[in-house]
């Protein structure tokens, strides 16, 4: 089994990148943080204030979690209900980065990470794959881009969702939940030493995924 780990910031592209990557390399495509976004929403969902970190840790007994992949798609279940599509607004970015510090979280969804890389050959993304979840993986990339275009990048994407999005906003919400993942002290976001940086501010996207698939097929 052959594992890619692709680690970054909010917005430098990792998920459509490993998306498209994966799907011409025939490898399944894992979205980690959408795992993060599922424990934000079972918070919300049940009125919790997810500050209090304790009222957190509580629910996660009675919180189940499945990814199912069809077509390359991946949906995300929450208790028996596809939340695939709610966990994708800014609010509920910023509840997965607020639950994502608490190391209870993050020692819940390990091992459910490390089970997909098992039996398959995986590119999984998020923030702390190279680092923690596969440190073994063959081939880490820590795939980044100037806040501002990712902040431009975002509002584009949320645009075409229908979702109205002020690209002021969206550049505060990145740089908060930039301080957010790389200063907690479970799992900060950063680079691997054996990871390999990939810039991808003047790339476009087919060029990113040219760099990173060209990266793959090197270590194949
Ligand atoms: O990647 P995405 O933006 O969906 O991630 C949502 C949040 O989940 C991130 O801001 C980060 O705080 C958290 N996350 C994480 N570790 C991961 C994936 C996501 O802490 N492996």
């Amino acid at each position: 089994m052959i594992s890619v780990a692709i680690d970054g910031p909010a917005g430098a592209g990792k998920s459509t990148i490993s998306r498209r990557a994966a799907s011409e390399l025939g490898f399944t495509y894992v979205d980690t943080g959408a795992l993060y976004r599922a424990i934000g929403q079972a918070c919300t969902n049940k009125g919790i204030d997810v500050s209090n970190s304790e009222d957190v840790v509580k629910i996660l007994s009675e919180t189940d979690i499945k990814l199912t992949f069809t077509d390359g798609e991946q949906r995300v279940i929450l208790n028996g209900k596809d939340v695939s599509a709610e966990i994708r607004t800014e609010k509920a970015s910023m509840t997965a980065s607020v639950v994502s510090a608490i190391p209870e979280v993050r020692q819940f969804l390990l091992g459910l990470q490390r089970s997909f890389a098992k039996n398959e050959n995986v590119i999984m993304d998020g923030r702390d794959i190279g680092t923690v979840v596969l440190p073994n993986a063959e081939i880490k990339i820590f795939l980044t881009a100037s806040p501002e275009s990712r902040a431009d990048r975002r509002t584009k994407q949320l645009a075409a969702k229908g979702i109205a999005a002020d690209y002021n906003d969206v550049l505060s919400d990145i740089i908060k939940r930039d301080h957010n993942d790389s200063s907690r002290d479970t799992a900060p976001l950063r680079p691997a030493d054996d990871s390999i940086i990939v810039d991808t501010t003047n790339l476009t996207l087919k060029q990113s995924v040219k760099r990173i698939t060209d990266i793959i097929k090197a270590k194949l």
